[in-house]
């Protein structure tokens, strides 16, 4: 290496260049002694990522090869946040004992780390799962599969869509971290993704998506004649997605799969569709304020106690439920441990000792296991014999099944508890993983390394009378190994049979045969106690994984019963309450509260509300009242009582009949989308067409304020029409609620039968607004916007200005005279006029305009018509 040139590599480099040949697209980690190192443009990508120092092989040469290198046993989180900047690392490992090879040391990528494949607890969320998805296009129909998989859990699933909308909704739920698409192709759907989220995109060659390939690769990963068991046969694009997935895992993690047992088949039509502006609206993972998990709905729900029973109380909340069977089947077991607080909390207390066996498992599957993981893994075991005892007593299905399929995995906890010390040392290479009584060899092997300390202490002893040096040492060190030490003083004595091994400034060491012997001896004792530890610990997670299976499916059990406990807990605290679902048209909520704001207010103080909704008389309700009466929080509040009502949740409510909703749709605030290039009016528009086109009669939706993106006019006759539509659309009535401020809508009550009008108390008292948030029937009849600016704290000069303007408006004058302003006041040349048209813009009539807009027959024009219409009603405003 010494000698090495720029033009010819050394053996070294040569083999390394042929390494990172094979693996162009990923960050290469080569093992050099205790360092994994990075050359070339890697070193120059890696080392501001990772913050290191930037160096170079041969400083002399010419041309520099730059370099890099993280130590080993640190390694692991160093690729993190190589893998968190979107980077593929692949690990070079040596694969033979340096010390006994000839020549260069063998060395092999052993894994590749994507995004999409990781396993490592360091970059990986707790709580979140982390998933590599393919999607796959039908050549003929529009037809997509899309496959998903969490190489560490092995949550595996797949499902069909039939446009490309549904395919992006079901991806935004799902948030792949890795999205993988066939080679060559570009379609517009990611780019449309890739501005709403952030993923890394891998192309992948066509061939891993062929149908016949991907089937038969399926076949031989799960060991099945043919997939007709996983009920996926007929999923063309499904197999195509999943065929892609297991050639990327295999290729990657080469090989080390056989955790991923299971591929689950699903429908969209299983479950309440929640599109993202849905999930995002009603802060159901995060809050908009707080820019995080505090201040949303998992927030309050979320008791769990282990990181299994948060993942799967997300997996729950992101796809509630539509089968009544399974929804009563989880209210139940809810029902029945909030009534046994004492269970509950002794499940709870139970499940705190309890680690991530899902992730421990799949790591000791793929031989990323450490010796601690499997302590870990081992007493994580260990507290289900207790758990299962509990169960043992529950009456509900749910959680009688879980205590009928409940095993308690003793002979692999008693298997780890005989075989590794607690707690083991940090790496294996450390030595003393191994019980003893295991293993007699290794025994043996330790008793002898163990043994060199009193062999010391007895041969100094021996030496010192021998010699008549008192002060005579018998030490080791890593770099000489055993040695006699004398002092310069006592070298008149040093006996003949004394060889010299090393001068210091004061001291003189020796070595004898004896010593030497010895040192023979124990040196090979400590590498022979290596080997065979690592052998056993090998072996140890051998017979781990002929077991995964099985703990693969307790995790899925621990984590059903962590959430159950979980929601009741939430229930029991919050006092929440259970409501009766059915597959009936009504949602009737009692005392409804909203499950998130009531937690940030004084216990109490929240004022719940009750709402009725069904098809025959009350389908419609539109909701007026000033701002911050508390529109938004009842409008988000029936749309969570019906999310958590579907989940199996209980509910923030005193009573509640829900009859099933397949989907809720939401369009609130006007939040503006400038990121993704378009206006608010826009985005408000976009979302309530979509609305308008897909609900369904099980339908809910929420409409908070639409229209307030443009013109007073304009938003007017839009939240107009859109609500008319609903009304009248197929004679079904989709159950809506309607907040706005435009309290000219409260007309339609009078020629809607379906429509009703409410609105959130408030009182006008001296002067000042006072809030009660109580729903009462009647539409408001004024917008107090007045009161509600002089609160916000404007100068009063201008809210008595606006008082007049108000009046004056109010009273159908359409020319206020103007005050002057300064300038005017100065110069007193005053123009009436201008202002005069601005003023006329408010003229109260809409007669005109609401005319045209009921000439309209929304069933039948197309929007390009409603655009130009909308158009040309500006153009006359
Ligand atoms: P609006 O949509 O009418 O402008 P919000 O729904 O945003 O009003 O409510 C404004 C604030 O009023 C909320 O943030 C909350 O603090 C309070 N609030 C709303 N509803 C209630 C209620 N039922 N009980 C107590 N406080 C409420």
């Amino acid at each position: 290496m010494k000698n090495e040139t720029t033009t010819k590599p050394t053996p070294m480099m040569q083999q390394y260049l042929e390494i990172k040949a094979r693996y162009p697209d990923a960050l290469l980690l080569y093992r050099m002694g205790d360092f994994y190192e990075m050359f070339m443009d890697d070193a120059v990508t890696a080392a501001p990522i990772l913050e290191i120092a930037l160096t170079s092989r041969d400083k002399n040469s010419e041309n520099p090869i730059p370099m890099c290198g993280v130590p080993y046993h640190a390694a692991e989180g160093y690729v993190a946040r190589l893998v968190a900047s979107g980077r593929k690392v692949a690990i070079c490992d040596q694969i033979e004992d340096p010390k006994k090879a000839k020549g260069l040391v063998r060395r092999e990528v052993t894994r590749v780390i994507t995004p999409g494949l990781i396993l490592e607890s360091q970059n990986l969320s707790a709580k979140k799962p982390n998933f590599l998805a393919a999607v796959s296009r039908s050549k003929r129909a529009m037809v997509f599969g899309l496959a998903y998989l969490d190489v560490s859990t092995a949550e595996f699933r797949v499902v069909e869509v039939d446009s490309e909308e549904a395919l992006q909704e079901e991806i935004l739920r799902v948030s792949p971290r890795e999205l993988l698409i066939p080679d060559g192709e570009d379609p517009l759907w990611v780019h449309q993704l890739q501005r709403r989220m952030d993923f890394t995109l891998t192309s992948l060659d066509r061939i891993d998506f062929d149908r016949h390939r991907s089937e038969e690769r399926l076949v031989e990963h799960f060991q099945v004649h043919s997939l007709e068991g996983f009920g996926i046969q007929n999923m063309e694009q499904g197999i195509e997605a999943a065929g892609a997935i297991l050639a990327y895992m295999q290729a990657n993690l080469l090989g080390k799969c056989d955790h991923i047992r299971k591929l689950l088949p699903y429908s969209r039509s299983d479950y309440m569709i929640l599109d993202e502006a849905t999930v995002r609206n009603l802060e159901v993972f995060q809050s908009s304020s707080f820019q995080g998990r505090q201040g949303s709905l998992l927030s309050v729900l979320d008791r769990t106690r282990t990181s299994m029973g948060g993942r799967k109380l997300q997996q729950w909340l992101r796809y509630p439920l539509l089968d009544l069977d399974r929804i009563k089947a989880r209210q139940e077991a809810v029902a029945e441990l909030v009534e046994h607080a004492e269970l509950r909390t002794e499940i709870l207390n139970c499940l705190e000792g309890m680690n991530d066996i899902e992730r421990l498992n799949s790591r000791n599957c793929t031989g990323t296991s450490t010796p601690r993981d499997l302590v870990a893994l081992k007493k994580s075991l260990q507290v289900l014999p207790a758990l299962k005892k509990m169960l043992h007593s529950c009456r509900s299905p749910l959680l009688q099944e879980l205590d009928q399929s409940w095993d308690e995995l003793s002979d692999v906890a008693e298997l780890l508890e005989a075989t590794l010390t607690d707690p083991p040392p940090l790496t294996l290479a450390a030595g003393g993983v191994i019980r003893q009584g295991v293993h007699q060899e290794l025994d043996h092997y330790v008793r002898l390394s163990r043994d060199a300390k009193s062999w010391m202490a007895e041969y100094e002893a021996r030496e010192r009378q021998e010699t008549g040096i008192s002060s005579l040492k018998v030490r080791f060190n890593k770099v000489f190994g055993y040695y006699i030490e004398l002092s310069k003083s006592n070298l008149s004595a040093v006996p003949s049979h004394y060889f010299r091994k090393q001068t210091l400034v004061n001291a003189e060491r020796f070595i004898t045969e004896e010593l030497k012997t010895f040192e023979t001896q124990v040196l090979e004792a400590d590498e022979k106690r290596q080997e065979l530890e690592q052998q056993l610990f090998v072996e140890l997670r051998q017979a781990i994984v002929q077991e995964s299976e099985r703990i693969q499916s307790m995790a899925g059990n621990v984590a059903r019963l962590d959430s159950l406990a979980s929601l009741a807990e939430a229930a029991a605290k919050n006092d929440y309450c259970r409501p009766v679902l059915d597959g009936g048209e009504v949602i009737s909520i009692r005392d409804g509260r909203h499950p998130v704001i009531e937690q940030f207010l004084q216990e109490g103080s929240f004022v719940p509300n009750d709402i009725h909704l069904d098809q025959e008389k009350q389908q419609i309700i539109i909701l007026t009242g000033p701002n911050m009466a508390g529109k938004s929080t009842i409008l988000r509040q029936v749309a969570l009582i019906v999310l958590m009502a579907q989940v199996g949740s209980f509910i923030p409510a005193s009573a509640a009949r829900i009859g099933l909703v397949d989907r809720i749709f939401t369009r609130v605030g006007a939040s503006d989308d400038l990121a993704r290039g378009r206006s608010t009016f826009m985005v408000e528009m976009q979302e309530t067409a979509n609305i308008l086109h897909q609900a369904s009669p099980r339908s809910l939706i929420i409409l908070d304020e639409i229209g307030r993106g443009t013109s007073t006019f304009d938003g007017l006759s839009i939240a107009w029409a859109v609500a008319e539509h609903l009304h009248d659309f197929k004679d079904v009535g989709i159950k809506t609620l309607f907040a706005t401020h435009y309290h000219e809508l409260t007309a339609m009550s009078e020629t809607r039968p379906r429509v009703k009008n409410f609105n959130v108390a408030i009182k006008d008292w001296q002067n000042e607004i006072l809030f009660f948030h109580k729903l009462l029937p009647g539409g408001a009849n004024r917008s107090y916007g007045i009161q509600v600016a002089q609160l916000a704290g404007m100068p009063q000069e201008v809210t008595q200005r606006a008082k007049e303007i108000l009046a004056g408006l109010e009273s159908g004058q359409t020319s206020l005279v103007p005050r002057p302003g300064p300038e005017q006041r100065r110069s007193r040349r005053f123009k009436e006029e201008d202002t005069a048209i601005q003023l006329s813009l408010f003229k109260p009539s809409l007669q005109w305009l609401r005319d045209q807009i009921m000439a309209l027959d929304l069933d039948h024009v197309t929007p390009f018509t409603a655009l130009q219409t909308l158009y040309a009603l500006k153009e006359q405003i």
